[in-house]
Order: structure tokens, then C-alpha cells, then sequence
């Protein structure tokens, strides 16, 4: 099987997995992937990533022209900022998942590190997470953002929107953003009953001994 045809596969595999556990829904959420020419297969507009076709999968290339597949998801300047800014970006996935959703409402929440130190796992996939705020729908300003930060974040949260999260390949971008999505649950379920987190000197621990 080809490179390509392999990731057409995987993003549909994954993103029905994604749907199926209602990890966003309706046609929410895009997925893309890098080839290794450089070219980038993307999630189309409108699509449910609960049905989609890999043989429909839009294809672009290193200009964001469309080569093949039906037109792209209208979020292209999200996961184009990630692929511009972190060298090795593989591949961004955007969801709108409850919880963390929920989580970007509320007062308390840290914009510079919107995840509480609750699990290392949020820290050794996800490293900090910035809370970017409300932008509408397909606003290029979200790229701009996202440029803004110049490659130091894997994963954005945005604000009453949803997680954008990058990785060096689809399967640890899902995985990642997984994490995400369950550190925020984790979050809201223990809200307001003082949770003992992990202290400082374990995020250290944590850090030195797996870098994201
Ligand atoms: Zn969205």
C-alpha cells in the first residue's frame, strides 16, 4: 500500500474512532496530514468525520492549491500555521470536544497554561497549552495567532470554540489531543473540591524525563 493511500485510510479510521466516541460531532472537527513530498491531505468542508470517503480526502500542495478531492475544510489557515511554524508537524487535528470547551469558559483558567497539572500524560503529550481567544469560524486571524506563538506550542485551545492540537504523525496527534480532551474532563469533574495536582518539582520530573 502507498504512502498516501495508507494515510487516506488513517485519517478515516481515526477521525470514525474520534466520532464514534463523540469526541466532536455533526460535521465538527478537520484533520490533516503531511506526505512526504511535503503535500498535505485534508478533512473537506462539511464533511462528519464520522462518514468520510478516502478517495474524497482533499489533497493540496505546498502552496495550499487544491490538487484533487473536494474542497478543503474552511479552517485551512489553523493547521497551515502549525505546519509553517513547527518544523516536523505531521499533522493537526481540531475538534470541538465538550469538555474542552467547556474548560475555556471558565474564570479560573490560566490562558498561558489553560490544562491543571492532574496527570503527567496532559504534560508529556501536550506540554503547555495556550488559550487563544474567540475568533469566528475560518478567521484567518486563528493562523495569525497561532504564527504568534512561532512553533513553541503543540496545542491551542480556543476559546468557546475548540482544542487545535500538532504532532509529528496522526497517530500521536489523536493520541495527543485525546489527552487534551480527557485532562479537561479530569479538570471540570474535580472543579471545586481542591484536587491535590502535582507539584512543582513533579512537572520538572516530568518535563526532564520526557520532553515534548
Ligand atoms: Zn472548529
Amino acid at each position: 500500500m502507498s504512502e498516501e493511500t495508507k494515510l487516506r485510510e488513517d485519517i478515516c479510521k481515526l477521525a470514525k474512532s474520534i466520532f464514534d466516541r463523540g469526541l466532536t460531532g455533526g460535521s465538527s472537527g478537520n484533520i490533516s496530514a503531511r506526505l512526504s513530498d511535503g503535500t498535505l491531505l485534508m478533512t473537506p468542508t462539511g464533511s462528519s468525520m464520522g462518514f468520510l470517503d478516502p478517495a474524497r480526502i482533499s489533497h493540496l500542495d505546498t502552496d495550499l492549491r487544491l490538487l484533487s478531492g473536494d474542497e478543503p475544510t474552511k479552517e485551512v489557515p489553523l493547521h497551515s500555521a502549525f505546519y509553517e511554524t513547527r518544523s516536523g508537524t505531521g499533522a493537526v487535528v481540531h475538534l470541538h470536544s465538550t469538555h474542552s470547551v467547556a474548560w475555556s469558559m471558565l474564570p479560573e483558567v490560566d490562558s498561558d497554561d489553560v490544562l491543571p497539572p492532574l496527570t503527567p500524560y496532559s504534560i508529556m503529550r501536550l506540554g503547555k497549552v495556550k488559550l487563544l481567544p474567540f475568533f469566528l469560524p475560518g478567521d484567518a486571524a486563528m493562523g495569525d495567532a497561532i504564527r504568534g506563538l512561532a512553533g513553541k506550542r503543540s496545542a491551542v485551545l480556543l476559546a468557546n470554540h475548540g482544542p487545535v492540537v500538532a504532532g509529528r504523525d496522526l497517530w500521536a496527534t489523536v493520541f495527543a489531543m485525546e489527552e487534551l480532551e480527557e485532562t479537561a474532563k479530569l479538570a471540570l469533574l474535580t472543579r471545586g473540591s481542591d484536587p491535590k495536582m502535582l507539584s512543582a518539582s513533579d512537572i520538572r520530573r516530568i518535563e526532564q524525563e520526557f520532553p515534548t
